[in-house]
């Protein structure tokens, strides 16, 4: 054995396999791992943190924790040795470290007494709320987030099957203003809803969310290695309630929806350059395009839920939609249309209704009239008609991929007048951008047109 300082093999130089390491660790967190529906305990579990700042999970498998429940504590430091290090679980791992430890018989569990200031307390991976939406329903890695309290909801006793479960909802915001539903259960239910009420009504509390599982891009819940702090001393919290403040000593007044439907027109070359931190998936842009082309060499329409929309391309025979169920499907349009203004070109998809009302008839009418089968890969009349016409749609990127598709039509009688304070829009857009476009074109394609073709169709 070396000096002291060669003594203690860092987290990050473990490897798979290996049994004969010393390393010592802060336990950060500690929790027991059990399935909430019928109590079945996993393990005793514990993330560990290093003078290297890398962190692991380590378990105690049910058998042993006897062994250990009294030796480790929250918060303490401890030198480890005999244990087996493997690969990660599948499931409810709290850091992404690719290995996990587990402790067995054999560990020895050393306390090192004191505090050592080079091992911080607390470890989080936070992940940006508008990036919750790919954790959706994947357990594999829990989620650790950090926002603004601004909603505590009461706590409530819930009946589940033979036993009594408390919940609190609790709403908290980050410091774009977007809001996250937190739903907690249990114990952590309990001592959140209590600590949230001896801190008042008024006082303003950033707390870290730690173990979540992500249910919605907008919702969170807590699991059994879920914990929470409240206005935690690490460098993410303060910096956090620094902005907040600043942002609390200078509020924004609220925008009205005219001023914000306002303030959304840009133009192609701008919703080109975005910066996908600035915006998600429910936020709209509008634009002035003139359609110049509809690429069908993927067809113009699919078969689809009635109800929802979705595809039943798969399933076509089993008249099922997978989010509705047993359903007729239907022919919905499918545009992949090009459009340009005077900034530029880009790709815009239109769907459904929306492609309905611009067409003027329904996808199933079209189709309804194809004799050949090449026509489902040219564009009907109808919607070669549309080719050159000029609109002012509202687009969304529901990706945020830089993709977009229209979510609705405006007639120009509706479509604001851009907004004096939309610095970008007032550099790049005017005087050929979308507004000054949507007031003087004169509106060239409209229903009246198209339906008057279709109900000639059907006489
Ligand atoms: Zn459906």
């Amino acid at each position: 054995m070396g000096s002291v300082g060669d003594e203690f093999t860092p987290l990050s130089q473990l490897e798979y396999g290996m049994d004969k390491c010393k390393v010592r660790v802060r336990i950060s967190r500690l929790w027991e791992s059990f399935n909430p529906k019928d109590d079945t305990l996993f393990g005793l579990d514990c993330l560990l943190i290093d003078d290297q700042e890398k962190t692991m999970q380590a378990r105690v498998d049910p058998g042993d924790i006897e062994q250990f429940e009294d030796l480790l504590v929250e918060g303490k430091i401890y030198a480890l040795s005999d244990f087996n290090v493997d690969e990660q679980r599948d499931y409810y791992m709290s850091c992404s470290n690719e290995l996990t430890m587990y402790f067995g018989r054999q560990t020895v569990v050393t306390e090192i007494e004191g505090d050592i200031d080079s091992i911080p307390l607390h470890s989080f991976e936070f992940v940006k709320f508008k990036d919750l939406r790919y954790r959706c329903d994947d357990n594999s890695l829990l989620t650790d987030v950090l926002g603004h309290v601004v909603h505590v909801g009461d706590l409530r006793e819930v009946s589940k099957k033979s036993r009594v479960i408390e919940i609190c909802n609790a709403r908290i915001r980050d410091l774009r203003g977007r809001a996250l539903s937190v739903t907690l259960f249990g114990d952590i239910a309990s001592g959140f809803a209590e600590d949230m009420l001896e801190k008042g009504q008024d006082a303003s509390v950033v707390v870290v969310f730690a173990g979540m599982s992500v249910t919605s891009s907008s919702s969170v819940c807590s699991t059994t290695s879920s914990k929470y702090y409240l206005d935690l001393e690490i460098t993410e919290v303060q910096e956090f309630r620094a902005n907040l403040l600043i942002q609390q000593a200078n509020p924004v007044p609220e925008k009205t929806s005219a001023q914000k439907l306002a303030e959304s027109w840009r133009t192609i070359e701008q919703l080109k350059s975005l910066d996908r931190e600035e915006y998600d998936e429910n936020t709209m842009f509008l634009c002035r395009v003139s359609l110049i082309d509809i690429d069908c060499t993927s067809g113009w329409c699919y078969l689809g839920c009635d109800t929802c929309q979705k595809s039943m391309y798969k399933a076509p025979r089993k008249y099922k939609c997978a989010r509705c169920g047993p359903m007729m499907p239907v022919q919905w349009y499918k545009l992949k249309a090009k459009v340009q203004d005077a900034t530029g070109t880009m790709n815009l998809m239109i769907f459904c209704e929306v492609a309905e009302e611009l067409v003027g008839v329904s996808a199933e009418e079209l189709v309804d009239k194809i004799k050949d089968d090449d026509e489902w890969y040219t564009l009907p009349d109808e919607i070669d008609d549309l080719l050159g016409s000029t609109h002012t749609f509202q687009v969304f990127d529901k990706y945020v991929v830089g993709s977009f598709a229209v979510r609705s039509i405006m007639d120009d009688a509706s479509a604001p007048a851009p907004a004096a304070t939309t610095s970008q829009f007032k550099e790049k857009a005017d005087p050929e951008g979308s507004a000054a476009m949507a007031r003087v074109k004169s509106t060239r394609v409209q229903k009246p047109n198209k339906r008057m073709r279709g109900d000639d169709w059907i006489n």
